[in-house]
C-alpha cells in the first residue's frame, strides 16, 4: 500500500503521518530498551548489586537530607565521607 493510499484512509496529511510514524517509532525503541534493560539485570549479578547498591545509596542520602536540624541539607563532613568512599569504591 502506498504512503498516499494510506494517508487518504486515516484522513491524515503525510507530513502528519512522518510525525506519527516517528512518534511511535521512538515508543518501540524506548519499550525495547527498557525490556533489554531488564532481561540483562535477570541474568547479571553484577549489575543486580551495582542497582541495588545505587538504591541503597540513594535511600541513604536521601534520609541525611531529613536529618532534624538541618531540613534538606547534608552534614558537611558526611558528605565529604560519602565523596571519599565513592572515590575509592567506584562500583563494578
Ligand atoms: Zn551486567
Amino acid at each position: 500500500m502506498l504512503n498516499a493510499e494510506v494517508c487518504n484512509i486515516l484522513d491524515i496529511s503525510e507530513t502528519n503521518q512522518r510525525v506519527l510514524l516517528h512518534r511511535g517509532r521512538t515508543r518501540v525503541r524506548r519499550m525495547w530498551q527498557r525490556v533489554q534493560y531488564w532481561l540483562h539485570l535477570a541474568m547479571c549479578a553484577a549489575c543486580r548489586r551495582y542497582v541495588a547498591q545505587m538504591q541503597l545509596t540513594t535511600k541513604m542520602i536521601r534520609r541525611l537530607g531529613d536529618r532534624p536540624g538541618s531540613p534538606g541539607t547534608i552534614d558537611p563532613a558526611l558528605r565529604e565521607a560519602f565523596r571519599k568512599h565513592h572515590d575509592t569504591h567506584p562500583g563494578p
